[in-house]
């Protein structure tokens, strides 16, 4: 099977599910004149976050990479009106690109861009003030880095996620060893075992191609 018939098949659940939706085209639409990188979650991943958030009932969340603010709008709408979202963004024009997005759907009151090397925003973020749910999508070497934080700030019984774990099976292929692929097996390895959590990779497939998630929950 393609990525033509995976894409297919999103566009076809899609259809059914997940009503057109002009602002998040228009953030889409605005990323790519800007010249972003056309790396953001998919429709289906997007509203998938967004129901996670939803089933918690989260108020604060956190994000690892905004790039266009695109999985941002979709979170930042599941929170109430005096929720907060803040999303970490090392890239100036990302950030720039995002802060329109976020302004056009209407989420600047509840959603703040702190620009600078993700981990560095943080580990400055003080662990009196947890998140219900941290959303990890930025370099992926970094991403023990960003777990390890993650586990600081997240309320007992919230919930991690780290995107584009399984890259087409490769992480679990020896002979492959790019520093992405490198990433996600630090991360792994710092895991297991870890009695913080409790975790489990979905492998997904869609419109991106074969990839998949860490979940895990904070004990
Ligand atoms: N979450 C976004 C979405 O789905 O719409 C996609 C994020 S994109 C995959 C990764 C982003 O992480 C890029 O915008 C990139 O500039 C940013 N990034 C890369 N290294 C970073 C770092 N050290 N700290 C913070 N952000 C970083």
């Amino acid at each position: 099977t393609s990525t033509e018939d995976w894409v297919r098949s999103d566009v076809y659940h899609n259809s059914f599910l997940v009503p057109h939706d002009p602002i998040l085209n228009a953030a889409l639409k605005n990323s790519i004149v800007n010249g972003l990188p056309e790396i953001a979650v998919s429709t289906s991943q997007g509203k998938f976050l967004q129901l996670q958030a939803r089933t918690i009932q989260a108020k604060r969340i956190l994000e690892v990479g905004t790039l266009g603010g695109y999985s941002t709008i979709w979170l930042g709408r599941a929170l109430p009106v005096d929720g907060e979202l803040i999303t970490l963004e090392i890239n100036d024009k990302h950030a720039k690109v995002a802060e329109e997005n976020l302004f056009n759907a209407g989420l600047s009151f509840k959603c703040k861009i702190i620009i600078g090397p993700g981990h560095d925003s943080m580990v400055k973020l003080p662990s009196n003030e947890k998140f219900d749910l941290i959303f990890i999508d930025a370099d992926k070497p970094s991403n023990l880095k960003y777990f390890t934080e993650a586990k600081r700030l997240v309320r007992k019984g919230g919930i991690i996620i780290v995107d584009n774990v399984v890259r087409f099976g490769r992480v679990a292929d020896p002979e492959q060893s790019d520093p992405n692929i490198e990433g996600v097996r630090l991360l792994l390895n710092g895991l297991k075992g870890d009695k913080d959590v409790d975790a489990t990779t979905i492998a997904t497939v869609g419109e991106k191609g074969y990839d998949g998630f860490i979940y895990a929950i904070r004990n």
